[in-house]
């Protein structure tokens, strides 16, 4: 076995995916790098690993699968623990947004069964699933092993889009699990955080890129500017390493202060 940690990231291939990967890479984690539908875009995430890896902390791969199937899910973690032999972290990245960002007068169960799956139950049950190996291996741990669990949520967790209904409870939901698995799994030293971005620049904000554009330009964030998947990856990357040493279940805001809640005045 090596004594390389190893991190698990759902959604690796683009977006703030990416940036969480290049940042534990970075840090000298092995990472298995889950993707979807995108090879291309998860092998890219592959070589940027490689490029900021030291010379000993080589060794990432990448992994299909969809975290919305069960299957799937089993053949990651079965992948990731043949491969390594130890699962130090893993980072529930993969989401989507609601389909057609319907209002939700006009939503559809279609939608929400897409979003609700990858976005909370896939997070929720390869939580579940990874949380039991990391007990088996915390029985005989590796060398410096440290385990960690991190959701990455969102503002809609509290921010409200009536066009997005379904992905705003998904991330209500996550945030909630967050403090659940935070609480089952801290005697068996596996800490559990939350990791709540803003607005990032990625696929998943270009559509709306001008309107943002102008809100920023507003002052919509006390820090006026786009978030940038590196920074993420950094939060994600402080909190696994022990930056925030006795505590689970916290919430890191990564949103340039769009929680602050300013009086008008
Ligand atoms: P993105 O650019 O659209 O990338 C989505 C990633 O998730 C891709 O790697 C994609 O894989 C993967 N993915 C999608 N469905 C999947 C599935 N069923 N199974 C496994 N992987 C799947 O999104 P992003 O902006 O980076 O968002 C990443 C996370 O941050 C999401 O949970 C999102 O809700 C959250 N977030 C984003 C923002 C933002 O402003 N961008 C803000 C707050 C929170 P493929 O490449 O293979 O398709």
């Amino acid at each position: 076995m090596s004594d390389q940690p190893v991190a698990l990231v759902t959604g690796g291939s683009r977006g703030i995916g990416r940036g969480i990967c290049v940042e534990l890479a970075r840090s000298g984690f092995a990472v298995c790098i889950n993707y979807h539908g995108n090879e291309p875009a998860a092998r890219e995430t592959l070589r940027l690993c490689a490029e900021v890896a030291n010379p000993d902390g080589r060794g990432s791969d990448i992994c299909q699968g969809d975290v919305g199937q069960a299957a799937d899910r089993e053949r990651l973690v079965q992948t990731a623990l043949g491969r390594w032999q130890r699962l130090d972290v893993l980072v529930n990245n993969a989401g989507i947004t609601s389909v057609g960002r319907l209002d939700i007068l006009e939503a559809t169960e279609e939608s929400w069964d897409q979003v609700l799956a990858v976005n909370l139950k896939g997070a929720f049950f390869l939580t579940q699933r990874v949380a039991q190996a990391m007990m088996r291996l915390a029985q005989s741990p590796p060398p410096s092993y440290q385990p960690a669990i991190v959701n990455i949520s969102s503002v809609s967790a509290y921010a409200l889009s009536t066009n997005r209904g379904d992905y705003c409870i998904s991330k209500a939901g996550l945030s909630l699990a967050t403090e659940l698995w935070a609480l089952r799994l801290a005697e068996h030293g596996i800490r559990v955080y939350e990791v709540r971005p803003g607005i990032i620049e990625t696929d998943m904000t270009a559509a709306a890129k001008e309107k943002y554009d102008q809100l920023l330009a507003e002052g919509l964030t006390p820090i006026r500017r786009w978030g940038t998947p590196q920074d993420v990856g950094k939060a994600v990357a402080a909190l696994v390493l022990g930056a925030i040493p006795f505590s689970t279940g916290e919430v890191i805001n990564v949103d340039g202060g769009y929680h602050l809640r300013p009086f008008p005045r």
